[in-house]
């Protein structure tokens, strides 16, 4: 089910005073309330933990929140790793599961303590080389034509992505002559799935990997990691993945391959963005202009630089007009941004209500991969962030950029005595 706004109209017009048009807007209470859904799902896997991608929401505060429900988090680069630290979350606590990394960022991994997480078997020497080889290494495994893959992320033999079957086996036996002394396993193959046999379909992919290496090998597999991945009800017409299943289902799997064999207890963690902070995120706008030629057409006053997924993916994200909830939707428009681009468009012919000029618009789902896939192009600034607390006030946990934020990498004094 599609979350509900938690906001008025009277309410969200107020926060206008304070706060310029658009802004995302999350809320605490339903994402603490999920955090711990998911822990409890999961609760009976020897050292479950929910590193949380970074890359989804890379606000510091919420990512203190995600701590404080007993999450860690998912790096891929220094920034992410130093809002890690900044959030509190250190040591094991962070997975940098990175790929084409500098080495300077397996330094401050190395140097905080994270699981390093290697995304091709080359990096074992080049690591080494940059900052040694750490007690504890990961290896994220690439099934190629092993497993499907998705829409989002694509099939697998086409991924860029981590290792392949022949060489996952290599990349421990080299990594143990090199020192390692525990050793994690990593897949990531699925983006914002909803099918709950393709997790099942991962995890127990992993369980015959783990048995193959023990047996190929000796080496004994510490912890999994089955990657993010699950998907959230973007259209009200979708459901949510059954995690409870999802559990079940694995737990049969791992009773079978891991305990069965020998090999428990395995640690089996995940990676997942999108579900923790997706649903509970809203960006909410107004309409500045209507315009009637060969379409219909709603103008923002927010673009596809503050929420780019429509235009990249031509995904779905449903619009409420606030006020205007019980109104017949019979009116068909192309809602669109001010870019000088065509496909700035947050929906395509989509059947609303009739819209004036100043109508409130609020489009769901944009709390994970929303505000942090914003760009300035054509000049456009990213807005502000805000939280709904759980004791119902509002709290800015990012500021708008200025045009002075825009414009900080320019020198304009520079500019003055530069001859054309
Ligand atoms: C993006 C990503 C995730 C999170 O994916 P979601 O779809 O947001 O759950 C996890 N791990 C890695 C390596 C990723 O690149």
């Amino acid at each position: 089910m599609l979350r509900q706004y938690p906001l008025t109209k009277a309410q969200t017009i107020s926060l206008f005073e304070k706060y310029p048009s658009p802004f995302h807007l999350y809320d605490e209470k339903q994402i603490r309330a999920n955090a711990r859904r998911l822990k409890k799902a999961f609760e009976w896997m020897p050292g479950f933990k929910n590193y949380f991608a970074v890359k989804a929401l890379p606000n510091p505060f919420i990512m203190k929140i995600l701590k404080e429900e007993g999450m860690g988090a998912d790096c891929s680069s220094l920034a992410e790793l130093v809002l890690a630290a900044k959030s509190g979350i250190t040591g094991e606590n962070i997975m940098f599961t990175s790929n084409d990394t500098p080495a300077e960022e397996f330094a401050l991994a190395r140097k905080h303590g994270a699981i390093i997480n290697l995304d091709d078997i080359t990096h074992i020497e080049f690591l080494d080389k940059a900052v040694g080889v750490p007690e504890m290494l990961s290896f994220r495994y690439n099934p190629g034509r092993l497993k499907e893959g998705n829409v989002i992320i694509g099939k697998p033999e086409e991924a860029k992505y981590g290792l392949t079957r022949d060489q996952i086996i290599e990349a421990y036996s080299i990594a143990r002559d090199r020192g390692v002394k525990r050793f994690g396993l990593h897949t990531m193959v699925a983006s914002n799935e909803l099918a709950e046999d393709y997790h099942v379909g991962t995890a127990r992919m992993l369980f015959e990997l783990v048995v193959e290496i023990s047996r190929a090998t000796g080496i004994r597999i510490e912890m999994i990691d089955l990657g993010g991945g699950y998907g959230i009800p973007y259209h009200p017409g979708d459901k949510e993945v059954d995690l409870e299943m999802v559990s079940r289902l694995i737990k049969k799997d791992y009773d079978e391959l891991i305990v069965g064999n020998g090999l428990a207890p395995l640690e089996i963690v995940m990676e997942n963005g999108r579900m923790v902070t997706g649903p509970f995120g809203w960006l909410v706008s107004r309409v500045r202009h209507i315009k009637n030629i060969y379409r219909r057409y709603a103008g923002l006053d927010a673009s596809m630089a503050n929420l780019m997924r429509p235009g990249m993916y031509g995904s779905y994200h449903h619009i409420t007009v606030l006020g205007k909830e019980k109104l017949p939707h019979d009116h068909k428009y192309d809602v669109t941004g001010p870019l000088c681009e065509n496909n700035d468009k947050f929906a395509v012919e989509r059947m609303l209500p009739e819209l004036e000029i100043g109508d409130v618009i609020v489009l769901h789902c944009t709390g994970a991969h929303g505000h942090a896939m914003g760009f300035n192009y054509n000049g456009q600034l990213r807005s502000a962030e805000l939280l709904l607390r759980e004791n119902g006030e509002v709290e800015q946990i990012r500021r708008a950029e200025t045009l002075d934020d825009y414009f900080a990498t320019l020198d304009f004094e520079k500019l003055e005595g530069f001859k054309a």
